[in-house]
């Protein structure tokens, strides 16, 4: 099972894990920010499994090049950010048959934070509790999961297989 842990020690471990990178996401596409267990990747998107969720299978997707502002995103990237988005959705909904899934560009407006980025992203949440609001699933005021090693590969490996079978019947997004 997924590990409950206080807010505090996940900023803790994240900082221990990177520093304070000048950008998290391009942090994370480069891999200087520890491991990243990745759902899909080419040259332009990533898609992959944040390691520290308030929903155990969350998936965020972010194109590689760095924009912050959806001012300065091509329609083309954002586009095909939205329709990983939306693979994305559809693999969780599948795999984890959640009550929801929440898909938000959030992102940070206060610079870059130790757990969010003003590089755009999108975060696909699968919502299991009737009582969930996204005031608790964007917040780790109540604390965030982290799975062990096995956890996260075998979520991963879950994610990848409905992915590929997701392509298979809709195509590559
Ligand atoms: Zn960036």
């Amino acid at each position: 099972m997924p590990t409950l842990i206080e807010r505090a020690e996940a900023l803790r471990r994240i900082r221990e894990e990177g520093g304070a990178p000048a950008c998290l996401m391009c942090a994370v596409a480069a891999r200087a920010v520890g491991e990243v267990h990745v759902v899909f990747e080419d040259d332009e998107m990533l898609a992959f499994l944040p390691r520290y969720v308030r929903c155990w299978g969350h998936v965020c997707v972010m194109p590689k090049v760095h924009v912050t502002s959806l001012r300065e995103v091509s329609a083309t990237v954002w586009g095909r950010t939205n329709a990983l988005g939306h693979k994305a959705a559809r693999v969780i909904e599948t795999v984890a048959r959640p009550r929801r899934c929440y898909l938000a560009a959030t992102g940070s407006s206060a610079g870059e934070l130790t757990q969010s980025s003003m590089h755009l992203h999108l975060h696909v949440i699968p919502v299991h509790d009737a009582e969930d609001r996204p005031a608790s699933i964007f917040s780790w005021q109540e604390g965030v999961y982290v799975g062990a090693p096995d956890e996260w590969e075998a979520l991963r490996a879950t994610y990848v297989r409905a992915w590929r079978d997701d392509d298979a019947r809709y195509g590559p997004a």
